[in-house]
């Protein structure tokens, strides 16, 4: 199984559009943060962890030629909006959106002409839903396990395959979390800045979390342009590290 990380940025990404501070002026390409999402291959399948704002530019960037599936963690415009640049890898063979109810319900607001009989073909997007709760599923050989968490005051979804996790957006994670994330062994979880924000973990926040999951690698993701990555890196724990865009880390496939 090989995770690649899509975008490793805030819902800005990162530089800010008019920001002139260091971060956003910095040639390290490490600290060009697209707008957060994970494309997962494993046992011949080509997933991704939700379409977010610079999908095309993502795909295009890492070769991505192929979707099975799509799985949203939440309806957020940073998480979503890219949805419409899947109709090339959907033209063919529709793809499967996995979501909860109320995401769902979300998308089909916010992309009302994609589920409305309007013009056909290649105009839009060839997706429709496989509406999921918290309960763990298949795609094909598969296993898939949600692990509810809570983002401010909405609960959203992270996802675990084997023993890899991917949390995004999280500001708590409650008992029935920790029990999905038992066994993890690598964990890329949300982690905006330092200073402490209502919907966001910290840093250290997200490192705490990682540990009490108790994963062994921890991968921290969704980074504002207050971090610097180099001196990110030096400040981190060995175990711990800044996701980047293009970033992969391979593991054994799930069973
Ligand atoms: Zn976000
Ligand atoms: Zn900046
Ligand atoms: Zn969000």
């Amino acid at each position: 199984m090989k995770i690649t990380i899509l975008g490793s940025g805030t819902s800005h990404g990162v530089p800010v559009i008019g920001c002139a501070c260091r971060v956003c002026k910095s040639t390290d390409e490490r600290n060009n943060r697209s707008r957060s999402s994970a494309w997962i291959t494993t046992r011949g399948l080509s997933i991704v962890i939700d379409t977010a704002t610079d999908f095309r530019i993502q795909a295009l960037r890492e070769g991505l030629d192929r979707l099975d599936a799509v799985l949203y963690t939440h309806p957020h415009a940073d998480h979503l909006h890219g949805l419409d640049d899947t109709r090339s890898l959907t033209h063919d063979n529709p793809v499967p959106l996995y979501a909860t109810r109320e995401t769902a319900s979300e998308i089909k607001n916010r992309f009302d002409y994609i589920f409305r009989a309007t013009q056909q073909g290649g105009g839009k997007p060839r997706v429709f839903f496989r509406e999921i709760g918290d309960d763990p599923f298949e795609i094909g050989p598969v296993r898939i396990v949600p692990v509810p968490v809570m983002h401010g005051g909405l609960p959203i979804l992270g996802y675990r395959f084997g023993r890899l996790a991917y949390i995004t957006d999280c500001s708590e994670i409650d008992e029935e979390g920790y029990e999905r994330l038992e066994g993890v062994e690598t964990l890329v979880i949300g982690a905006l800045r330092d200073r402490p924000h209502t919907t966001h973990f910290t840093v250290s926040e997200a490192i705490a979390a990682s540990r009490r999951a108790g994963a062994s690698r921890t991968i921290l993701t969704h980074i504002c342009h207050d971090m610097e990555h180099g001196e990110l890196c030096d400040k981190l724990p060995a175990d711990v590290e800044p996701a980047y865009d293009g970033m992969t880390i391979t593991l054994p496939d799930p069973q």
